[in-house]
């Protein structure tokens, strides 16, 4: 069963993100564990789902809850029913208003259905499983908690990734000299002896995630305070290739002039060594597929 999942068929053209497949799974393991019903209209999911991809998903792309509904069902996973009577386009995929005839609905094959409301904590794990697998630590508490898997306020449990990363995170720190790469951060506390221990909120961050088989080296990696980490997973800023900063155009509200705004178009707090600048490739993967670009111009190949 947990195979099952893990080898969920994403599609990745142009190592471009799809995570879709992941937030219907999400969002119906969810279901089970709180006791919904397995089979359910379109036209709900086209509702609900719709609301996770727009929250979640690829930025910049058209919101199309049919692509997972009807794509599922290749994983061995998930079922449509009336299936036969659903036209199909060349390309495979469903016509969308076939989906929201009364007799299809969609949901997990009848055996994972019943094992996972059985089993509501091997339900839970094979959702915690694949919100690390698919999105950013920043993000998998809101995931989890966005598709009814993780009560408000649960910590998620840590990964193995954690560990792994160490000396990841030693040498991203080290590089960046224990600063914000974008505002400077470096707060630290003193021991009695008045030796500094580690940075308080400040993180490695994956240029390139971890999920998207971004790898574990410096040049993939960026030091930044716990607020500009999380802002750069959303894609309210990024890097150009000479290093400065860029902030998306829709991002607004109280603090935005102090905490992005005022960085715009500025290089990086830290004068980094040539070896541990960060590789162009991985900047690249997150303007394409992070980064909220205005009119998704930043995208390559919509999904
Ligand atoms: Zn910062």
């Amino acid at each position: 069963m947990r195979g099952l999942f893990k080898g969920l068929h994403v599609w990745k053209r142009f190592e471009q993100r799809a995570p879709n497949k992941p937030l219907l799974a999400l969002w119906s393991i969810g279901r089970c564990i709180n006791g919904q019903v397995r089979l359910v209209p379109f036209r709900q999911v086209d509702r609900e789902v719709g609301e996770l991809i727009r929250e979640f998903g690829h930025p910049g792309v058209h919101i199309r809850p049919e692509y997972p509904f009807w794509r599922l069902r290749n994983d061995g996973i998930w079922e449509v029913t009336c299936a036969d009577t659903v036209g199909v386009t060349s390309s495979g995929d469903a016509h969308r208003r076939d989906l929201f005839s009364p007799n299809v609905l969609g949901g997990f094959v009848e055996g994972i259905y019943l094992a996972l409301c059985a089993d509501t904590s091997l339900a839970e794990e094979i959702g915690y499983s694949l919100a690390r697998a698919h999105f950013p630590p920043t993000r998998q508490e809101e995931v989890l908690e966005a598709t009814g898997i993780a009560p408000k306020l649960a910590p998620v449990r840590k990964s193995c990734q954690y560990a792994r990363d160490s000396n990841f995170r030693r040498a991203v720190l080290t590089a960046y000299n224990f600063g914000c790469a974008v505002c400077g951060f470096a707060v630290h506390l003193e021991d009695d002896a008045r030796r500094s221990v580690p940075p308080i909120a400040l993180d490695a961050a994956h240029i390139r995630w971890h999920q998207a088989r971004g790898p574990a080296r410096v040049q993939n990696g960026i030091a930044l305070c716990a607020l500009h980490h999380r802002l750069f997973d959303y894609g309210a800023f990024t890097l150009s290739h000479r290093l400065t900063v860029v902030v998306a155009e829709s991002t607004r509200g109280t603090g935005s002039n102090e905490w992005l705004w005022r960085f715009a178009g500025q290089p990086l707090s830290t004068a980094l060594k040539p070896d541990s600048r960060p590789d162009p490739v991985f900047l690249d993967w997150h303007l394409r597929n992070v980064f909220r670009s205005p009119d998704g111009s930043n995208q390559i190949h919509p999904q």
